[in-house]
């Protein structure tokens, strides 16, 4: 059965249906094989649990119930919108940041491209997939995961980054589908900008790291260290080497990872 807290919360969005679910594989999944079923754009799929959640490379995402807020968010992309795909990631970052923001006061940060961060700390995770049909793009799917209470963190030998929960942060408690409802219409105002200089500058100014000495860890190339200077216009990000050299990074398979950080172990650490 559908919560009412989340029924409520929803109404005040453009959510146009709904698929909840008390456990599931994963929220992604669910959304691609609905696209498949001619799901209309703005279609929501939620699960108190995931047992396959995913993130990144195929890694294990962790959402526990009652704990974490997992849902997938179906975009049908615009015909404007379609040379942008790889701007849906940092979409999802810019929008949870600013609904924690508005929620709770508190600061927060984007680790690049999308890993949203609290005191430097990961509490939410996104994973964005397209769709194709013979060809031609069907739907993106935005799957975002939130730790919103201590349960929700997956203990420490997991963690390739430092985690958190968003309760462990703020001393509170917080009601999960509030956030949802944030995130949901910062993600609608922010869709509408996409690809604006006020959305590139708004990604940069939340970037964690800036002016720090980071590396850019790559599962086959060795690693690199630099400052963050900031992001280009296409949304790479920008190092500055020790010799002064300017390096640009693309989404892709790289990982960043602050230079003095603990190495956390996992396939892409060290
Ligand atoms: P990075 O670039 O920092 O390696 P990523 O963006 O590739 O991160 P994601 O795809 O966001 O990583 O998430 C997968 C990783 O997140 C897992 O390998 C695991 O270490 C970590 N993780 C899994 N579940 C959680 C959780 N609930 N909270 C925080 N971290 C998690």
């Amino acid at each position: 059965m559908i919560p009412v807290s989340l029924q409520k919360c929803l109404s005040q969005t453009i959510v146009s249906q709904l698929k909840y679910y008390e456990s599931i594989g994963s929220t992604n999944d669910e959304a691609l094989a609905w696209i498949d079923a001619e799901a209309q754009d703005f279609s929501l799929v939620i699960a108190d649990e995931q047992t396959k959640g995913r993130g990144r490379f195929d890694r294990h995402w962790v959402t526990r119930p009652g704990s974490s807020l997992a849902f997938t968010l179906i975009l049908k992309p615009r015909a404007n919108e379609r040379d942008m795909i790889p701007l849906f990631s940092p979409l999802c970052g810019i929008a949870v940041r600013e609904a924690v923001e508005i929620c709770l006061g508190t600061a927060v940060e984007i680790k690049w491209p999308n890993d949203v961060l609290i005191n430097r700390k990961k509490f939410c995770g996104i994973l964005v997939e397209a769709s194709w049909r013979e060809g031609d793009l069907a739907g993106v799917v935005l799957g975002i995961g939130i730790n919103i209470s201590r349960g929700s963190v997956p203990p420490l030998e997991f963690q390739q980054f430092p985690a958190t929960s968003l309760e462990d942060e703020t001393s509170r408690s917080i009601d999960r589908y509030e956030i949802l409802k944030n995130v949901l219409l910062s993600l609608e105002h922010w869709r509408a900008k996409l690809g604006t200089s006020e959305f590139m500058k708004t990604w940069e100014d939340h970037l964690a790291f800036v002016g720090e000495q980071v590396r850019i860890e790559h599962s086959e190339k060795p690693s690199i260290i630099g400052k963050i200077k900031g992001i280009n216009t296409q949304g790479n990000l920008v190092l500055v080497l020790d010799d002064g050299q300017e390096m640009s990074f693309e989404i892709g398979d790289v990982h960043l990872r602050p230079s003095t950080s603990t190495d956390l172990g996992g396939p892409n650490a060290g």
